[in-house]
């Protein structure tokens, strides 16, 4: 069964953030310091989480991306992946990391049937990833790429391009794709901070970043995107692995767009634009049938805005998009 939203895309994908809390504090995603974490009795249980999801399979969405915060952060999440994967209907469970606390959990990921793993990697240099990150750990998130790498687990690496801190970093990243059969896709930078924009204008959007990519390589060229891709994919003759953009800021995908999010609160968004459509946790918490949760999903889906301007300018602050990206999930 295929579930269609009112601008009839095709809705079979769902990103769930399972914690807010990051090890990390990427300046383009949290501020520094202040940061309010929610208190924990605020966070979807995993017995919460696994009810959506079990819903949400029995509709048809059949593709699950774990994030947050940083997924690993959350205490125990293995043992929710494990009840993840059992639920009929989940078809494929993915997760976007940022590969500080992953490399002792591969293993078990790739035993359970992982489809993929996302890694933020903004950077192949440590001291770049020290001011970009704002935390010493280049070290574990190279030892969780290398893992990941060895044991075949389909791997993306994403990195946000962003003028004076990492422009350096394009080719190594697309160099890594010579040898090694991984993903990178370079992101344009979003307004999701926590703070609002940090630029009046976005330095490096998609056209720049391939254009960029055009006069290094001139041999790049498109090939065939999945359908439903965010990501505009190129290859490059003789090198193993691919390269995408993210025009994540231009929102030039929204046309095809086949993705729901749900923030480590259990509020529904149908739009990573919008400002949140859906109370599930309260619908979760206050005893209503799984019948009557389905319908008000169903409501929902039902309402979908066309676009990600459309969703921003519906915004009952009527202000720009600037949360934290740590409560999204990306
Ligand atoms: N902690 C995990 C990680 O690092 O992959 C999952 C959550 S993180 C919020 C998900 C993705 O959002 C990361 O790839 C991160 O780079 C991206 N992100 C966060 N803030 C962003 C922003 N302002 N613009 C573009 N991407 C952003």
């Amino acid at each position: 069964m295929t579930l269609y939203d009112n601008h009839n895309r095709p809705l079979t994908y769902v990103r769930l953030a399972v914690t807010d809390r990051c090890n990390l504090r990427c300046f383009y995603c949290m501020p520094a310091e202040g940061i309010q974490y929610l208190p924990k009795r605020e966070l979807l249980t995993f017995e919460e989480i696994e009810r959506t999801i079990a819903l949400l399979a029995r509709l048809g969405i059949s593709k699950v991306r774990l994030t947050g915060g940083e997924p690993f952060v959350r205490m125990d999440l293995m043992r929710l992946i494990r009840n993840l994967v059992e639920i009929p209907g989940v078809n494929d469970l993915h997760i976007t990391t940022n590969g500080v606390l992953t490399a002792p959990h591969v293993a078990e990921l790739k035993r359970l049937g992982i489809a993929s793993v996302n890694l933020s990697l903004d950077t192949l240099n440590a001291d770049r990833f020290k001011l970009i990150t704002r935390r010493a750990e280049f070290g574990p998130v190279m030892r969780t790429l290398e893992l990941l790498l060895k044991h075949d687990i389909p791997t993306k690496i994403n990195a946000v391009v962003m003028e004076g801190k990492n422009i350096e970093d394009i080719l190594p990243l697309v160099e890594l794709t010579r040898q090694q059969a991984v993903e990178v896709r370079f992101i344009e930078e979003m307004p999701f901070n926590g703070e609002g924009s940090h630029y009046p204008t976005l330095h490096w959007n998609y056209a720049r970043i391939h254009s960029y990519l055009k006069e290094h390589f001139p041999d790049l060229h498109k090939i065939p995107d999945p359908a439903n891709a965010t990501a505009t994919q190129y290859a490059i003759p003789g090198y193993k692995g691919s390269v995408g953009i993210i025009a994540a800021f231009s929102r030039t995908f929204c046309g095809t767009c086949n993705r729901i999010r749900i923030t480590a609160q259990g509020t529904l968004k149908t739009c990573l634009y919008d400002e949140g459509v859906l109370d599930i946790r309260q619908l979760l918490r206050s005893g209503d049938s799984d019948d009557v949760i389905t319908e008000k999903l169903l409501q929902a889906f039902r309402q979908r805005p066309k676009d990600g301007f459309e969703a921003e300018a519906s915004r009952s602050n009527h202000l720009p998009a600037h949360e934290s990206m740590s409560t999204i999930g990306g």
